[in-house]
C-alpha cells in the first residue's frame, strides 16, 4: 500500500467517524500498516480537525514513530500506542476514537479494570465471533499524558487479554484494531454500537 492509497482511505474514514460523533474536533487518530519488514505505518497527523481532513495530513512513520514522509503536521504522541497495538496484536490497522459512550463507560467501569459485554447479536460483527453467547471483555486503562507509560500498560493488558478486540482509556476513548482497514473500521462501528447499547441499558437499571 502506498502513502497516497492509505491517505485516501484514512481521510474517508476519519471524515465519516467525525460526522458520526466519534472523532469530534481534533480528537482521535487512525493508522494502517503499509509494510511490516521494515515496519512502515500511515497515520493521521497530530491536532488536525477531523471534519476538515485532507490527504496531505497523513504521514508515514517507522517502527519508532519517526516521521519518514508527510506534507502537513507532525505525528501525534499517540502514535506510540498505535505501534504498540500493531506489535502486540499483529493488526494491520488501528482506530482511536473519542466518543461520548466510550468516555462515559471507561470512567464508570475503571474500578473493575474493565467490563464484559455479552448476549448481544452485534457481537458477531467482531472478527472470529460466531454467536451472541460470546462474552467480550473490554479492558480499561487509566489515562496518562505519558504515552510511553500508556503503551507499556497497553502491552501488559493485551498480553493478559489476547483475544480482546478493543480497549478503553479512562475518560478518554477507545482503541480498536483489525487485520486490515476494513476490519478495523467495522470494529469501530460494532464496538461503538455496543458501548452505546450497554451504556443506555445501564441507565435504565444501574448496577
Ligand atoms: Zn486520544
Amino acid at each position: 500500500m502506498t502513502l497516497g492509497e492509505a491517505a485516501e482511505e484514512l481521510v474517508r474514514l476519519g471524515t465519516d467517524f467525525h460526522r458520526r460523533g466519534w472523532m469530534l474536533g481534533t480528537s482521535g487518530n487512525l493508522s494502517t500498516v503499509m509494510s511490516r519488514e521494515p515496519l512502515r505505518v500511515a497515520i493521521t497527523a497530530s491536532s488536525i480537525d477531523k471534519g476538515r481532513m485532507n490527504p496531505r495530513q497523513i504521514l508515514e512513520v517507522d517502527g519508532n514513530g519517526k516521521m519518514l514522509q508527510g506534507v502537513e503536521g507532525r505525528p501525534s504522541a499517540e502514535t506510540l500506542l498505535h505501534l504498540e497495538v500493531i506489535r502486540s496484536t499483529g493488526a494491520g490497522a488501528v482506530m482511536h476514537t473519542h466518543s461520548v459512550w466510550t468516555t462515559v463507560l471507561s470512567d464508570f467501569h475503571h474500578g473493575q479494570g474493565g467490563f464484559g459485554i455479552e448476549g448481544y447479536e452485534m457481537l458477531k460483527g467482531l472478527e472470529g465471533i460466531q454467536t451472541h453467547e460470546h462474552r467480550e471483555w473490554i479492558p480499561v486503562v487509566e489515562n496518562s499524558q505519558d504515552m510511553a507509560a500508556l503503551a507499556l500498560k497497553a502491552h501488559a493488558l493485551l498480553a493478559e487479554h489476547p483475544k480482546t478486540h478493543g480497549l478503553l482509556v479512562r475518560r478518554h476513548g477507545m482503541y480498536t484494531w483489525g487485520k486490515d482497514l476494513a476490519t478495523a473500521a467495522r470494529h469501530v462501528e460494532i464496538l461503538e454500537f455496543l458501548m452505546e447499547a450497554v451504556g443506555r441499558r445501564q441507565m435504565m437499571e444501574p448496577t
